[in-house]
């Protein structure tokens, strides 16, 4: 946790200041609290591995004693299995390995780790395809003077990635303390990760952010009133708030959480210029290079879309059309797509599209219209693929997801 984090980090209970406790175990990598115990007037968090913990709920307060006592391992165990020792074995035996990857951990996690599978394609999913395009444009339009942006409920951070391109400062929230882990480790490892509930107040300042994006999880939180109004009051007059892939009341949905209708998730905006957006319409967009967001979608295809994205701000520059950027160089390794099954001959390989699972292909079917069923790529490619070198070939795949751009250490 950076020392600029700190000072916008509040709690969740009094809202007042935290401070690193140094009359018990704290442990800093340069100015970074690594381990160590926060203080507010009313109670005390523990940093667990660089991750603050701002909750007494579930098993923080025995963390937060392991982590005063100068176990700082015996803390990791408690959040990262959080309460259960066999997940807590399962992640130290995981861990113990140095070149273990994401998938690695994951795998290790077991199948309770429902999502696990989901997580591991998710950076070539038409909802993240969407979402990290809108982060894209948001980022340009209100963080291209500096400022802070926040990723809510953000799982192991595949979006917080996109915002760390356009600011040194994000920050991951998320509930469960081991996708943040996993964030820091390989997805997003330049964020500050903190563990908090979306259901309570937001453990931040005031104004401390300039775009506040929740993706794929506000239709699974109850307390929908408040977690908008938290929203706003983080990004102050001049910032930008974001749902991406919320889930529309009036359509089936596989995983539906607690979903409102399009104007239903407008109106918790208000008084801020709120927009709704179809999400195929977006899909659309991005698939053509570009995202509209001075578009107004008609009532009609939002109400047929079973997910929308909503954006709010009090700035014009905000709802516009933008193309999307060129890629520039490679930000981590390039892969081969692993929803692909794929055989390798001498001369190249042949890639056959493959889904996890029938849930997956009926929840992703967008997938279809930018991923071929079959293709054949030849050995130069498969090289400069292997190599993660940006030829000519390999940005033509990777603009069309065939190939993917992934966090060292990934899979
Ligand atoms: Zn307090």
């Amino acid at each position: 946790m950076r020392p600029d984090t700190l000072t916008i980090l509040r709690c969740p209970y009094c809202g007042g200041r935290l401070t690193v406790d140094e009359t018990v175990f704290h442990r800093f990598d340069g100015d970074a609290a690594i381990d160590a115990v926060l203080s507010c007037q009313c109670s005390q968090f523990p940093v667990v591995s660089g991750i603050a913990v701002m909750t007494v709920e579930g098993v923080a307060e025995t963390a937060r004693e392991q982590v005063a006592d100068g176990d700082p391992a015996g803390a990791l165990r408690t959040m990262a299995g959080g309460g259960d020792e066999g997940a807590a074995d399962r992640f130290a035996a995981a861990i113990a390995s140095p070149s273990a990857t994401y998938r690695d951990v994951v795998d290790a996690l077991g199948p309770e780790f429902a999502e696990a599978r989901y997580f591991l394609y998710r950076f070539s999913d038409p909802t993240f395809l969407v979402a990290d395009a809108v982060v894209r444009a948001l980022g340009q339009a209100v963080l291209g003077g500096g400022g802070r942006a926040i990723d809510l409920c953000g799982g192991s951070g595949h979006l917080t990635r996109t915002m760390a391109e356009f600011t040194p400062s994000t920050v991951l929230m998320d509930w469960t303390f081991v996708k943040l882990w996993l964030a820091r480790r390989f997805t997003a490892p330049a964020c500050d990760a903190v563990c908090a509930d979306a259901h309570v107040s937001l453990p931040f300042a005031s104004g401390a952010f300039r775009l506040a994006v929740c993706s794929d999880a506000f239709h699974y939180i109850w307390t929908k009133r408040l977690l908008s109004a938290e929203m706003l009051r983080l990004i102050g007059d001049n910032g930008a708030v974001a749902l991406t892939h919320a889930h529309n009341s009036g359509r089936d949905n596989p995983s539906a959480g607690m979903p409102l209708a399009p104007d239903g998730y407008r109106a918790l905006f208000e008084p801020l210029d709120s927009r709704a957006f179809s999400e195929r319409n977006l899909l659309a967009d991005v698939l053509a290079g570009r995202i509209d967001l001075s578009r107004r979608d008609d009532e009609r295809s939002l109400a047929a879309d079973p997910a929308v994205t909503i954006v709010a701000s009090r700035r014009d520059s905000v709802f516009a059309a933008r193309p999307l950027e060129e890629r520039r160089g490679v930000r981590g390794e390039l892969r081969l797509n692993p929803l692909y099954d794929v055989s390798r001959t001498e001369a190249g390989a042949t890639l056959r599209l493959r889904f996890p699972s029938g849930d997956y292909e009926r929840e992703c079917a967008a997938c279809r219209t930018y991923l071929p069923e079959e293709l054949t790529l030849d050995g130069s490619v498969l090289s400069a693929v292997d190599k993660s070198r940006l030829t000519e070939a390999v940005a033509a795949l990777l603009s069309r997801r065939i190939v993917l751009d992934l966090p060292e250490g990934y899979a």
